[in-house]
């Protein structure tokens, strides 16, 4: 039963009891996480020596060769990986954006750097800038593969998509790379890294199945440390003196209280109204609202509310939630019975500044399952009028749940976006260019990424809640202050950038 990690090329269990996965849909045991008694400072100098210089001997396009590589073994074997999604309560659709997101991913990083990064395993980034008159004294910047590794840790809710967003980049600036997986969905990473492992050089990747204590002891500011979760894990890793002393790259993507917009102008019968509504009820019911960019916060004109609500209730009444590929269901579970109590508890600090309009927190009819073995939950709408009380701003309910809120005047949204404290995703729909012009310069220092939803876009929109691998992933503030992805900003984001100085043909046989 024990999830084995892949540690130095081989896979190992944990001895002792191991904490229990349950399934999400039937309750029972799926399997056994521990990482007690195995040689996480072996793992660290297994990656350092072999992964390090696996790495090394390959150039950027032989990097992104191997990861095509990669990402192409697990196109091929990925029922497999829908199949055990299902059992974290994943549909189908669910584990598509997992599953076939990280796919993606890897192949979009693996073509740009074929074709945006050098046969060479040194990025020149700029020409020589002349540094004294006479033209023998310039200076430029070089990017190397530090010696160091990449340790990712992972949230429980994208599994392959968050692993491989983050080795794609670490892998190609030529980083060995330590996946620690979250341990309610370790064994969807584990078996991703068993599909990938021979198409990667030696020691490239290494999987932890359980706590990694001590393993920041050994790491330092030739490391990069890439968090995904919650923003009180966030905090605490950032404050291990691997990051505050010895300067080890810290990057954290955390809770958001994502918003959308509804324009004034998109009264019922324009496209936009339906967008807006159909937006909300997508980003609601995927993973059973278990995404970082999930919309937590809709504000909508307070003439519209009314109509909004009835728009957005009645999507809800047909969404059908059960076990994934029992007939109908559009809804899977949630990861765990923990994870619905902490929805449950986030829910009823929410109903303290407003009122549930949609869904009963302890009630749901489920399709094809037993409704309280499963982590099952309604999807919840909320509605808060008072927009000045902190909870709509502030909680984030894990989980299929969304609050409406009204906004009079157009000035106060700017503020009332803000309120979030910095968030990864936000829209704006609308086909008033000024309204959109004004709420995107208005709310651009809060967020990492708008999307524009409209008429003309809406058609190859996508969407709201899903990163792309050219743009930008991360968020200021509350979100954790990090940026993933950004096409090849990401690698960089890996390398050392070091300023050379000196007679031009020097700098030149440096580079060359
Ligand atoms: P979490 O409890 O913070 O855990 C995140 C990861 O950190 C897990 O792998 C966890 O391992 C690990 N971890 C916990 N304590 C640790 C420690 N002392 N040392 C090293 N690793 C440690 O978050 P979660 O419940 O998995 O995920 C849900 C949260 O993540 C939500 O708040 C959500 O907003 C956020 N999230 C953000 C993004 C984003 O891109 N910004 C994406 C997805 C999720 P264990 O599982 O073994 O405890």
């Amino acid at each position: 039963m024990t999830l084995r990690s892949y540690l130095e090329g081989s896979w190992r269990a944990g001895t002792g009891e191991g904490v229990p996965v349950a399934d999400a849909v039937t309750g029972e045991i799926v399997t056994l996480v521990t990482s007690e008694g195995l040689d996480l400072a072996a793992a660290v100098t297994y990656a350092r020596r072999t992964g390090l210089a696996a790495l090394g001997e390959l150039t950027f396009p032989q990097r992104a060769a191997a990861l095509k590589a990669a990402a192409l073994a697990l196109q091929e074997r990925r029922q497999e990986l829908y199949d055990l999604s299902a059992r974290a309560g994943a549909t189908r659709g669910d584990a598509a954006v997992d599953v076939d997101g990280g796919i993606g991913t890897a192949l979009v990083y693996a073509s740009l750097a074929r074709k945006g990064l050098p046969d060479h395993t040194l990025i020149a980034e700029d020409d020589p800038v002349p540094l004294g008159k006479g033209g023998t004294f310039a200076g430029r910047h070089i990017l190397t593969t530090p010696h160091g590794i990449s340790l990712q840790i992972n949230a429980f809710n994208f599994p392959v998509w968050g692993m491989l967003e983050k080795l794609a980049p670490a892998l190609l600036a030529g980083l060995p790379t330590i996946v620690k997986p979250a341990t309610p969905t370790a064994y969807i990473a584990a078996h991703a890294v068993r599909i990938m492992e021979e198409a990667l050089p030696p020691g490239a990747i290494q999987l932890v199945a359980g706590n990694i204590s001590g393993l920041f002891d050994l790491l330092g500011g030739q490391d990069h440390i890439g968090f995904t979760g919650s923003v009180a894990t966030a905090a605490r890793l950032r404050s291990d003196p691997a990051v505050t002393r010895r300067s080890a790259r810290f990057n954290a993507e955390a809770d958001s209280l994502n918003c959308s917009v509804l324009g004034p102008d998109a009264v019922p019968g324009q496209p936009e109204f339906d967008l807006f509504a159909d937006a909300l009820i997508t980003e609601m019911t995927v993973k059973a609202g278990q995404k970082c960019t999930a919309i937590r916060r809709a504000f909508v004109p307070a003439n519209l509310i009314d109509a909004v609500t009835g728009a957005v209730e009645a999507r809800l009444a047909r969404v059908v939630v059960g076990a994934p590929g029992a007939g109908g269901v559009t809804m899977g579970a949630l990861v765990g019975l923990a994870q619905r109590e902490d929805v449950r508890a986030a829910v009823a600090r929410l109903r303290s500044a407003g009122s549930l309009i949609h869904g009963d927190p302890d009630k749901v009819e489920v399709v094809g399952a037993d409704a309280e073995r499963g982590a099952f939950l309604s999807p919840l709408l909320l509605r808060v009028d008072d927009v000045a009380r902190p909870e709509p701003h502030e909680v984030e309910a894990f989980g299929p749940v969304s609050t409406l809120m009204p906004y009079g005047d157009i000035a106060d949204l700017p503020e009332l976006i803000a309120r979030g404290k910095g968030s990864l995703a936000g829209s704006v729909v609308s086909y008033d260019r000024d309204f959109v012009r004004q709420i995107v310069l208005g709310a651009a220092a809060h967020h990492g990424r708008i999307l524009v939803l409209d008429r003309d876009s809406a058609g190859e929109s996508t969407g709201h809640g899903t990163p792309m691998p050219q743009l930008v992933h991360g968020g200021p503030g509350r979100a954790g202050g990090g940026e993933e992805e950004g096409g090849l900003r990401a690698v960089y984001a890996h390398l050392q950038r070091t300023a050379i100085q000196g007679g031009p043909a020097a700098l030149d046989s440096i580079v060359k």
